[in-house]
């Protein structure tokens, strides 16, 4: 069974990067590559690592910041919002030490058939070109504070949950895990061609779901899953309501210790990143905790 270091918060640092390339893995998905100098500096702590990706404003070539010193933050919020760039949370897919380029793999959520649909990551990610400029804001010691992966001693089994947009973390993950790990994964897809090859030394189940419009399909299929023996941890992601209603049947109808799974709402129907991060701010954020 893995085992995993406290976690540590380290400093991420600001990287201005440019697409290398880019590919249609699958119908939903595009991932992209990314180079840039100095990029040797970025680490990834592979799991589910996060990394906060800055896009330009629609009239501009690149993001433009005012300060990226610690105080960054401050700045940017009182940047005119129709000059400061975008920011979006995404995983690292895959950092290659050799080349110093990683890939970030975008769920469309709809952009790239020449309408208004998605948001401006996913129409910039639908749209992206050789040499077009983003900043991130990436760690740069491979154990951070944005790997949330983290299975204490005792587990006996993995149980992870998640859609497209959780793809590249639970893909991380599965790698990351010891051989013979038993994993139950389930994972929601928009078209049967999402399926990706997930390659991993874990003993792992892996549930692909078509959604066919229904969003209910994984805590449905969770229902009615039989679960090992043993001492489970689970990692869940995703839509923020379905990943509520995964936990709540885990914690409550299964008895899984609430402190032995950790929960993430990727996004929320029908509210974009700045909707979710002003909730936050004003702290009338719905309580993702309670169950
Ligand atoms: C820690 C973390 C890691 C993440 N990693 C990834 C990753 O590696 N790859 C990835 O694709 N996403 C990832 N996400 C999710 C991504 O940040 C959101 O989907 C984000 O909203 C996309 O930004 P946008 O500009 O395209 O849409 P926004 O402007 O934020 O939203 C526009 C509209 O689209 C809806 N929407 C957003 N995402 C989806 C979706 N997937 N399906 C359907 N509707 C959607 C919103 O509800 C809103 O109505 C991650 C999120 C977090 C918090």
């Amino acid at each position: 069974m893995t085992t995993t270091a406290a976690p540590a918060t380290a400093p991420f640092r600001f990287f201005d990067v440019h697409v290398v390339r880019t590919r249609r893995v699958s119908p939903s998905v595009v991932r992209v590559t990314f180079g840039g100098e100095r990029l040797d500096a970025l680490a990834s702590g592979g799991r589910d690592q996060r990394f906060k990706l800055f896009l330009p404003q629609p009239h501009q070539d690149r993001p433009v910041f005012e300060d990226t010193s610690d105080g960054w933050y401050t700045t940017w919020r009182a940047q005119d919002p129709a000059e400061r760039p975008l920011m979006r949370s995404y995983t690292i897919r895959e950092k290659r030490c050799h080349s110093g380029e990683f890939d970030v793999d975008f769920a469309l959520h709809g952009a790239g058939h020449g309408t208004a649909a998605g948001g401006p990551a996913a129409r910039w990610a639908a749209g992206a070109r050789p040499g077009d400029r983003l900043t991130v804001l990436a760690p740069v010691v491979e154990d951070n504070g944005g790997v949330d992966f983290r299975p204490p001693t005792g587990t006996d089994w993995i149980l992870l949950t998640g859609d497209e947009t959780a793809l590249p973390a639970i893909a991380g993950i599965l790698s990351w895990l010891s051989p013979g790990t038993r994993a139950k994964v389930w994972i929601e897809i928009a078209h049967e061609d999402d399926r990706q090859p997930l390659p991993t030394f874990a003993d792992a189940d892996i549930t692909w779901l078509v959604r066919d419009g229904d969003p209910g399909r994984l805590p449905a299929a969770l229902r009615t899953a039989e679960l090992p023996e043993g001492t489970p941890y689970a990692w869940i992601a995703g839509e923020a309501g379905t990943v509520k209603a995964v936990r709540r049947h885990l914690v409550r109808d299964r008895g899984i210790d609430r402190r032995a799974v950790k929960f993430t709402g990727y996004w929320r129907r029908g509210a974009t990143e700045e909707d979710l991060l002003a909730e936050l701010t004003a702290g009338t954020a719905p309580a993702d905790g309670e169950d």
